[in-house]
């Protein structure tokens, strides 16, 4: 273990950022990261658990007790090499994950737990520096061939693993360039683009071949590609929103957050925007925007609006507000359910908890505002809890700009899936078990957000991997592929 009385004698010590007023005037990322000497002081904290719950904690399992000790004894490669052996782009998750490893330490019983997040980050970031991460370019060829559908973490890591099992892997896009949400949906001052980049050539020179611009099952059948490869794996993700049907809701003004964000992106990459998007170019200088949906999209959406320099921004979630302090012995270590402030939120925000949009009020044919009611969530027959609306409590915002964040309701069905044919769950999702990761139909895999519904990129970094190992399996009757 790192330092056996550290834990007694460091405080906790995480990256700083820069204050809100300067990050509003970039999309650049903001965080400060530790010096080495501090970081190596953070990991001395980790107490080597006899069980580490943060590696339970992990959705990839990370190996984080022993790269912490790798880290305090200053053995830097040697802390790059273990955390790559569970997890393909560790610079994603240790920029943009909720980090449910941290919630499970141990330490974080009483709050403190170890900076595990920025660890990992640092880890890698270092790595890249140093020139330690390098192609790992498989010994032998096995000439099959296999298809992934979907450029998302979960295709990414799915194709990075096969590649380097010695398969050719083609990772076919719809869009013009790679990544998935982690390129259009995820902003860059949460994480920059050229980190997708990086990795993006690290594949090539691992034998990854890269299609984009190819939406499987409209600019080439499914029927092709099963007949081209020997195995195709979907992980097209689960990019059908949420909708809001209420009255106004086809007016101007009240977008998908999806394409905003996506337009946003492209500019900050010196792309063309996106003037596919349904309704034209989206921006909310100068307005009154209010986003509807508390999470992630949600947030991404207020610190891009306050970017672009809306003149006001309103969350609006439909739950109850949370506790602002989790019930830890009842909890820990699972994920509890707590008031969270994003840094977005951070950077200005009016939030309001328990509101639900009646109608979008519309005034000489445009949008003025939304008409809102206060909700409850009360017990009915049989256990269930309905919402109900709180009488004489309707109220009116001013909205120019209305975004919904409100959520995926699962993969597009149209094109690919219609053509693969393979069965949904209850769900509306892919159904696939996470062993096999095999679908109903023959040679087709799926993983990540299209078989387990909207998730993090952790959880399809994991399934790319673990679908990887099932093709592997498929192609070569056993893997040495970690799961
Ligand atoms: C705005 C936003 C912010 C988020 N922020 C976070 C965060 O901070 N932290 C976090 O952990 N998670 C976050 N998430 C969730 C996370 O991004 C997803 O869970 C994750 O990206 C899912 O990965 P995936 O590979 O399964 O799918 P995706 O990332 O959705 O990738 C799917 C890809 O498949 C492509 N595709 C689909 N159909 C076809 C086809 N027929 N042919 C070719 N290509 C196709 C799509 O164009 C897309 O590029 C966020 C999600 C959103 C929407
Ligand atoms: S739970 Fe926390 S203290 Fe224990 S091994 Fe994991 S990181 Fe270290």
């Amino acid at each position: 273990m790192g330092k056996v009385t550290g834990f007694l004698e460091i405080e906790r010590q995480d990256r700083g950022y820069d204050k809100p007023d300067a990050r509003l005037k970039t999309y650049k990322e903001f965080v400060h990261p530790l010096t080495n000497a501090e970081l190596e002081k953070q990991a001395a904290r980790c107490m080597d658990c006899g069980i580490p719950f943060c590696h339970q904690g992990c959705p990839v399992n990370n190996l984080i007790p022993d790269w912490n000790n790798l880290v305090y004894r200053d053995q830097w490669r040697a802390a790059s090499d273990t955390l790559h052996s569970t997890n393909n782009f560790p610079e994603f998750t240790g920029r943009i994950c909720p980090a449910p490893c941290e919630a499970s330490c141990t330490l974080n019983i009483q709050d403190t737990p170890v900076t595990i997040k920025t660890i990992e980050c640092q880890i890698v970031d270092r790595a890249w520096e140093e020139g330690w991460v390098r192609p790992q370019v498989a010994a032998k060829k096995t000439g099959k061939t296999v298809a992934v559908v979907g450029s998302g973490p979960a295709g990414l890591a799915a194709a990075q693993q096969l590649a380097r099992a010695g398969h050719s892997v083609t990772l076919f896009e719809k869009a013009d360039r790679i990544g998935g949400l982690l390129r259009y949906g995820i902003p860059d001052f949460k994480m920059e683009k050229h980190l997708i980049d990086r990795r993006i050539r690290q594949m090539e020179a691992e034998g990854v071949a890269f299609r984009t611009g190819v939406e499987v099952g409209v600019n080439i059948s499914m029927a092709m590609l099963l007949t081209d490869y020997d195995a195709v794996v979907l992980s097209g993700g689960a990019e059908a929103p949420r909708d809001l049907p209420v009255e106004g809701r086809n007016v101007d003004g009240i977008h998908f957050a999806m394409d905003f964000l996506t337009q946003q992106n492209k500019r900050v990459a010196g792309d063309s925007e996106d003037k596919a998007a349904p309704k034209g170019t989206i921006t909310a200088k100068g307005k009154h925007v209010v986003v509807i949906g508390g999470g992630d999209t949600g947030s991404d959406c207020i610190g891009t609006s306050n970017r672009q320099g809306a003149l006001s921004v309103t969350q609006l979630e439909i739950l109850a507000k949370p506790p602002v302090k989790e019930n830890k012995p009842l909890v820990w270590p699972d994920w509890p359910l707590k008031l969270r402030t994003s840094s977005s939120q951070e950077e200005g925000v009016a939030r309001d908890w328990s509101v639900q949009t009646r109608r979008a009020v519309i005034e000489n044919g445009k949008l003025a505002g939304l008409e809102c009611v206060r909700v409850e969530w009360k017990l009915g027959d049989g256990g269930k809890m309905n919402l109900v609306e709180v009488a004489g409590s309707e109220f009116t915002l001013k909205a120019d700009l209305v975004l919904l964040a409100m959520g995926f309701t699962g993969p597009r069905k149209q094109g690919l899936l219609e053509q693969a044919g393979v069965a949904l769950d209850a769900r509306g999702n892919v159904h696939a078990d996470t062993k096999s990761y095999k679908t109903s139909a023959a040679k087709i895999f799926s993983c990540g957000d299209m078989r387990r519904g909207q998730s993090l990129v952790v959880w399809a970094i994991r399934e790319g991997r673990q679908c990887a190992r099932g093709v592997d399996e498929f192609l070569m009757g056993s893997s040495e592929l970690p799961r």
